[in-house]
């Protein structure tokens, strides 16, 4: 729709859904089969939707690169309309959304979900040798398969892993490329001249205790040398030397380590256009109701996705449980009712800890486990070769076929008795 009477055109929508991803997709989806007469317009610039969780698989050299990425446009629910422009700006107290090219479009509910932002640029150096002398990232598209051939390529030496702080989206990414790249160069007998290193900047291998037995018997199985409080600050591609700020204590320290091959998880922060908008929290985030995903001073905003303020595990996983919630909580405000649906922080984790063999971590608000399966089918702190079939053969589908078609397999939403 499209109104004029302030005399500069501008669109006018019930809800207008902002990132085209895996949250945005899913939840359009979830909306229009509730209601498929509801007038949706989704704001995305890409032209290419990615299935991210895929590229830990790629970079292990189990997954083609181009398995993970479809056309945006066989995602766009029918009925909904694709505005291809990014926005560069919320305006919440006229309910509009300004695009790039300075259009606004109005709104009478908002989702946001546009994501977190990749901040290559906060570790100096990288940008520019990023994809080449032997740096790789399975945190973009393009170079999860620099990953694998690296890996193939490696015949021993020092290879070093990193993890930045927290929050970044899948937190067991980092340690997925180590574990698969060394239960590589263990099947082939490299490991035994490698110096492996895992970097963390945090102080645990993962944030919920029950995995944490289970990994650490892959980290002595692999001879990998952990170190926490370690951040990458700077490197040099060409001289192969990275350098890491060493926090021990109050003490801070910059150690340099030289590399045959280093996969870095960059630096993630909430997205500047969030960042800079009177949606954001304190640190950034669409400052959202853990519950109900509804924004806490504008009742006709909602956020889901890495770009909520949500204390979840930021994975497309939360994002499949969020977007059926979301749908059913803008109904509710659309029709003049309180929230009704709730989210409990679900968010997953398949920690690939060696090809074939997965420890598949389920869980909430506050580390309370929530396994999908009964223990003696899936017994998430153990590693399993069931998970690995599940990640490899049923996920994907599961990605494509359901989450963004609104199919809310293993994510129907939880309704509040009152209502
Ligand atoms: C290497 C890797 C491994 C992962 N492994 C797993 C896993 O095993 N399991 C799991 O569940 N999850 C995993 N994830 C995480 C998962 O992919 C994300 O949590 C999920 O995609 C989040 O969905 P989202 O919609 O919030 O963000 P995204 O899917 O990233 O989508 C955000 C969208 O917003 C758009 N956008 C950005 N800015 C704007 C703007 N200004 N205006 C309009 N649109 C905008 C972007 O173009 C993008 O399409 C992994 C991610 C990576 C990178």
């Amino acid at each position: 729709m499209s109104s004029a009477s302030s005399g500069v055109s501008r669109e006018i929508h019930d809800v207008v859904i902002v990132g085209g991803g895996a949250a945005g997709i899913a939840a359009a989806a979830s909306l229009l089969r509730r209601r498929p007469s509801l007038d949706v317009a989704i704001v995305e610039p890409q032209s290419k939707h990615y299935y991210q969780p895929g590229w830990t698989m790629v970079g292990g050299g189990v997954f083609n690169a181009a398995s993970t990425e479809r056309e945006e446009a066989d995602f766009i629910p029918g009925g909904a309309r694709w505005i291809k422009e990014a926005v560069a700006g919320f305006a919440p107290e006229s309910d509009e959304v300004i695009l790039s090219n300075g259009e606004r479009v109005a709104y009478r509910a908002l989702i946001a979900a546009p994501g977190i932002k990749l901040d290559w640029a906060a570790v100096e150096g990288l940008p520019e040798t990023l994809g080449k002398n032997g740096v790789t990232s399975n945190y973009r598209f393009d170079l999860a398969p620099y990953t694998w051939r690296l890996v193939q390529e490696f015949r021993g030496g020092r290879a070093l892993f990193t993890q930045p702080p927290l929050p970044i989206k899948c937190a067991g990414a980092p340690q997925k490329a180590l574990y698969l790249s060394c239960d590589h160069w263990l099947r082939n007998g490299v490991l035994a001249n490698a110096k492996v290193e895992f970097h963390n900047a945090g102080g645990l291998l993962f944030g919920v205790k029950e995995y944490v037995p289970a990994l650490m018997e892959y980290i002595k199985k692999y001879g990998v040398d952990l170190n926490f409080g370690s951040r990458l600050v700077k490197i040099d591609g060409a001289a192969k030397t990275a350098w890491f700020e060493v926090t021990k204590g109050d003490v801070k320290e910059i150690v340099a380590r030289g590399f045959d091959m280093i996969h870095i998880c960059p630096p993630q922060c909430a997205p500047d256009v969030v960042r800079s908008s009177a949606l954001a929290d304190a640190a950034g985030w669409i400052d959202v109701d853990q519950t109900t995903l509804q924004h806490k001073r504008f009742p006709n905003v909602f956020g889901l996705g890495d770009a909520a303020s949500t204390p979840n595990a930021k994975t497309a996983a939360a994002a499949r449980k969020q977007a059926p919630i979301a749908a059913e909580n803008v109904l509710c405000f659309l029709a003049g009712n309180a929230a009704h649906a709730s989210y409990d922080g679900y968010g997953s984790c398949p920690l690939t800890v060696e090809r074939g063999k997965i420890v598949f971590a389920e869980f909430g608000y506050g580390g309370k486990l929530l396994p999908t399966f009964p223990k003696w089918l899936i017994d998430g702190t153990k590693p399993s070769r069931l998970a690995w079939f599940l990640k490899e053969r049923i996920l994907p589908p599961i990605y494509w076929k359901a989450m963004l078609k609104g199919r809310e397999w293993l994510a129907r939403p939880t309704i509040s008795a009152k209502s």
